[in-house]
């Protein structure tokens, strides 16, 4: 996560001319810390937040609402404020001292997008049960209590009057014909070649450049980030973008349209900011030990598209309504590197293999050495470099650890700066984290660093940043209890890997969370099942925490029984729960009679009967209970997405023409009722009271919480 201070990128193709070097010497970089970390034990379990903004100009009179551009200064405010002082926006206490608080200052990093910053705790958080209340800066309990610092109001207190940090993933009008950008700078530029956002919209660090121009070089065209457009009573149909520019001469790149690049009905995108310009919240997790790292790595794997589907925020691209709700394919497509041939479009020429996916996609493949792995659940056709996994396997790795990372491996360094090549360091990384980090899937597991000081992390990457700090601090606590639950009660949650694809598309679909089901695994509990009916017994009862090795192994059933088409609703809060509800359009949620004895538990039920289980005091639990509410009215369809929450505060804007244009007036109104939200929470009033009346469907998107 830290950037090269300083240094010579190189320009492509003289990169990939470094790029076997670059894998070979990564490669011994791992063998060595791995060397070094396998046999580490009892690392505590620690995890932390990555909560990304981005930074609008607003103001009541100016009829434009931008992104700003001012990351660097803002970052350097930041940075030289070594009190990081939140009292510019907290109020005192009433005995007129100031919150205490038992975490050292946030720390503000840089992104891709140059409107955008990253925030991580000061150091990272325990599981004590009272530490997750710190994670969401709420005013109720600073009286008396440590809490964190406010994050939001840090960053505010460093920018502009006129600046705001928000939490929307995407800004509605990126791109748009006209001015976005605070300052403006025209396009198009020679990194990026787009013909929609300039090349200053990226991060100026060579890093951030290099990468875009590179990506676009190895695929030989720009990316195409082509995304469906939402079809509404008005929009004319069919639709072509009517932003694209089909008579740009500049650069040899201006042919790709004329190519086809930008299909009918879908918007058109030219360039890794639409993706990477995107806000996301990531959770990584410390594992006592490489054995249980593995374990998380693979039980988190299957949930990963339900939490992308339940937190779904990005409805609008480039000031039109999309017909997907989440950022993950647009972002999966303007990173996405490959050639023609690689794609499978072209023969193969100078490329060792077809690559079915992006470097930015779901996991491909499972790492654990669980009993319970089925060999089944992998993908027959998972693509990796036999001479690396022969490589790390004479190094002492085992043969599924060495293939995740041989998989990995088949793609190319993007970013080579030749300062690194002069020779191998193995008590750095740099190279390993090179090919690693520029492998974006929705789960990644994360080695010691060289000098062994931390643990195993695993890091869940899907879920889409929330408006509100409270459902960030919601999702966020949710997951780390899930992980909890797993480890506790050892659930296994495999399913084919190539099923966790499926959902990660499914869960693009318009309100998917309500509208759609997702393979889910029937019977969670360590015990082999014999026969479908053996699952009813673990209903929602409590449940054991019988291991697997405890019994006589069982045969096993055919893997297609060992999972069904379940709703979001029964996923989280179990059948009986989804029977019940009312607010979800989905029939199914209510099982057919032969589904009957297929209870399932729900994810929610086991986290309550979990903490049933553990020692937690009532306030804590109540507080906890919140969250948890939230997800369960969510997952029911009570509570509204964000997607579904902007969908609707644009078909009702006055200014909306029902033809999936989404103009500046809307976005001004949209953005600023975002910062109002922001205002309220700050001021403690957790969206009751004023709030709640000024932005409409507030209520709907977050209950009356408090
Ligand atoms: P990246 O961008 O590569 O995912 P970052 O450094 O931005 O990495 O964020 C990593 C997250 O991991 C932060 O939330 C940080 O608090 C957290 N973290 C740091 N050290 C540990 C640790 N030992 N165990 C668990 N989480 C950690
Ligand atoms: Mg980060
Ligand atoms: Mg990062
Ligand atoms: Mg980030
Ligand atoms: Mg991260
Ligand atoms: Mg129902």
């Amino acid at each position: 996560a830290r950037l090269r201070a300083l240094g010579t990128a190189l320009d492509w193709p003289d990169a990939q001319k470094q790029a076997h070097l670059v894998r070979s010497w990564g490669i011994k970089q791992l063998l060595e810390i791995w060397n070094k970390a396998k046999g580490k034990e009892r690392d505590i379990m620690l995890w932390g937040d990555e909560v990304e903004y981005l930074v609008v100009t607003y103001s009541k009179d100016d009829p434009k609402i931008l992104l700003s551009l001012r990351q660097a200064d803002i970052l350097e405010a930041l940075a030289s404020d070594k009190a990081l002082s939140e009292a510019s926006c907290a109020p005192a206490l009433p005995d007129g001292s100031n919150a205490q608080t038992s975490q050292p200052p946030p720390v503000f990093h840089p992104e891709f997008g140059r409107f955008m910053l990253e925030a991580t705790p000061g150091k990272p958080w325990g599981i004590e049960f009272k530490a997750l209340l710190e994670v969401e800066p709420n005013m109720k309990l600073r009286y008396g209590r440590p809490i964190r610092l406010i994050l939001r109001c840090i960053a505010k207190a460093h920018m502009l009057a006129n600046e705001y940090p928000i939490t929307l993933t995407t800004f509605p009008t990126l791109g748009s014909p006209g001015v976005f950008t605070d300052p403006y700078y025209p396009v198009s530029g020679s990194k990026l070649r787009s013909q929609f956002v300039p090349d200053e919209i990226a991060n100026p660090h060579i890093r951030f450049p290099t990468l875009a121009a590179n990506i676009r070089s190895r695929r030989g065209r720009k990316v195409q980030v082509n995304v469906p457009v939402f079809r509404d009573e008005k929009t004319p149909w069919p639709w072509s973008d009517p932003t694209v520019n089909y008579d740009l001469h500049q650069w040899p790149e201006d042919d790709d349209v004329r190519n086809g690049a930008a299909p009918d009905n879908f918007i058109h995108m030219d360039a890794m900011a639409f993706g990477m310009g995107s806000c996301c919240l990531q959770i990584t997790f410390q594992a006592k030990n490489l054995t249980e790292g593995r374990q998380m790595y693979d039980q988190l794997s299957p949930l990963g598209p339900i939490l992308l589907a339940l937190t779904a925020a990005t409805p609008v691209y480039k000031g039109f309504l999309a017909d997907t709700d989440v950022r993950w394919n647009q972002i999966s497509r303007a990173v996405d590197d490959r050639t023609p041939g690689e794609m499978g479009e072209k023969p193969l020429e100078n490329d060792r293999w077809r690559i079915p996916k992006s470097r930015y996609a779901s996991n491909s493949t499972y790492i654990s050495e669980d009993p319970r792995l089925r060999p089944e659940y992998f993908d027959p056709d998972l693509v990796t470099d036999e001479n690396i996994k022969q490589q790390l396997l004479e190094g002492g790795m085992d043969d599924r650890l060495a293939t995740h990372f041989a998989h990995l491996f088949i793609r190319d360094p993007i970013v080579i700066f030749s300062e690194d090549l002069n020779e191998l360091d193995l008590n750095k990384t740099d190279h390993f984290e090179n090919i690693q980090s520029t492998n974006w899937q929705h789960m990644r597991f994360k080695p010691p660093p060289a000098d062994n000081s931390i643990g195993w992390r695993v890091e869940f990457r899907s879920m889409e940043i929330q408006i509100t700090d409270f459902e960030n601090a919601a999702f966020a606590v949710f997951i780390v209890l899930v992980t909890r639950v797993i480890l506790s009660y050892n659930l296994n949650f495999y399913i084919p890997i190539k099923k966790v694809d499926e959902n990660m598309e499914t869960a693009h679909a318009r309100d998917a969370v309500l509208t759609r089901k997702f393979f889910f695994r029937r019977n969670l509990f360590p015990t082999v099942r014999t026969s479908r009916s053996s699952a009813s017994g673990s209903g929602s009862s409590t449940p054991t925490t019988t291991t697997a090795t405890s019994r006589p192994p069982t045969p096993a059933g055919p893997v297609e029984d060992e999972y069904r088409p379940m709703s979001i609703n029964e996923i989280i809060n179990g059948t009986a729960y989804a029977r019940a509800s009312t607010f979800s359009p989905l029939d199914n949620n209510n099982p057919t009679e032969e589904d009957d004895d297929d209870d399932f538990p729900g994810l929610i039920p086991l986290v309550e009967s979990y903490l049933d289980s553990v020692n937690v005091d009532v306030v804590t639990r109540c507080e906890l209970a919140t969250y948890l509410d939230l997800i369960r009215k969510r997952a029911s369809g009570e509570l509204w997405t964000a997607a579904k929450w902007i969908r609707h505060f644009v078909a009702r804007h006055p200014e909306y023409q029902r033809d999936s244009v989404v103009g500046e007036g809307i976005t001004k109104d949209l953005v600023a009722a975002v910062i109002q939200v922001g205002e309220c929470e700050a001021a403690g009033e957790r969206f009751k009271g004023l709030c709640g009346e000024v932005v409409p469907g507030l209520e709907r998107l977050l209950g009356g919480f408090r």
